[in-house]
C-alpha cells in the first residue's frame, strides 16, 4: 500500500516565495508545474522551459525549450516521500522514494544521458549541452538501487548497457 508520509516530511528542494524582480509573476505562475502543490522556488520546472511530450518509441517524456549549458542546472523538482516505488519516483535512500508524476516523473532513461540527478538537493544539472528540442535524460541506474519497471533499453547509444535493472542488480552481475 501507498503511504504518503506525513506532511512535513513532503519537502520541497527550496521554499523562496520571491521571484526575481524582472519575472512577470502571472505568467510566471501560469507556467508553474507545480502551480498547486507548493509555493514557488528558485529552479523549479515551467513551461517556458520544458515541456511533456508524446513520441511513439518512448512513452511520455520531457524535453527542453530551451539550451543548456553543460554544469548548468536543468531544474529542480519537488514531490512527495513515499516508502515505495511507483512509476513516478526516484529512490533518495533504502526505502525512501520521492514521487513526481508531473515533470521528475518524465524524465526518460539513457545509458549517455545529458543530465545528472542529484537526490539530496533534488537538482538535476546538466552534464552535456542541451539543445532546444532535446530529451530530458538521465541514467535510472544512477539512483534506483532496483527499478519499479525494469527494461531493455534501446537509447541507441554506444554505452547502451542493455537490460536496465538497477545500481544493485547491475554490480551483482
Ligand atoms: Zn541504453
Amino acid at each position: 500500500m501507498k503511504k504518503i508520509l506525513k506532511e512535513q516530511e513532503i519537502v520541497s528542494p527550496g521554499n523562496d516565495p520571491h521571484t526575481p524582480a524582472n519575472i512577470n509573476i502571472k505568467s510566471y505562475e501560469n507556467n508553474r508545474f507545480y502551480k498547486d502543490l507548493c509555493a514557488p522556488f528558485e529552479g523549479e520546472p515551467t513551461r517556458d522551459r520544458m515541456e511533456v511530450v508524446q513520441s511513439d518509441a518512448k512513452g511520455e517524456g520531457l524535453i527542453s525549450l530551451v539550451h543548456i549549458n553543460s554544469g548548468q542546472v536543468a531544474f529542480k523538482f519537488f514531490g512527495a516521500f513515499l516508502n515505495e516505488q511507483t512509476l513516478f519516483t526516484l529512490q533518495k535512500s533504502s526505502g525512501l522514494y520521492v514521487e513526481d508524476p508531473f515533470v521528475m516523473g518524465k524524465v526518460l532513461h539513457s545509458c549517455d544521458p545529458n543530465l545528472i540527478c542529484d537526490m539530496k538537493t533534488l537538482t538535476f544539472t546538466a552534464i552535456k549541452p542541451i539543445a532546444t528540442g532535446d530529451y530530458l535524460t538521465m541514467d535510472y541506474e544512477t539512483t534506483e538501487d532496483e527499478l519499479y519497471r525494469k527494461f531493455e533499453c534501446q537509447c541507441g547509444s554506444q554505452k547502451c548497457k542493455g537490460p536496465i535493472k538497477g545500481r544493485a542488480q547491475s554490480q551483482n552481475q
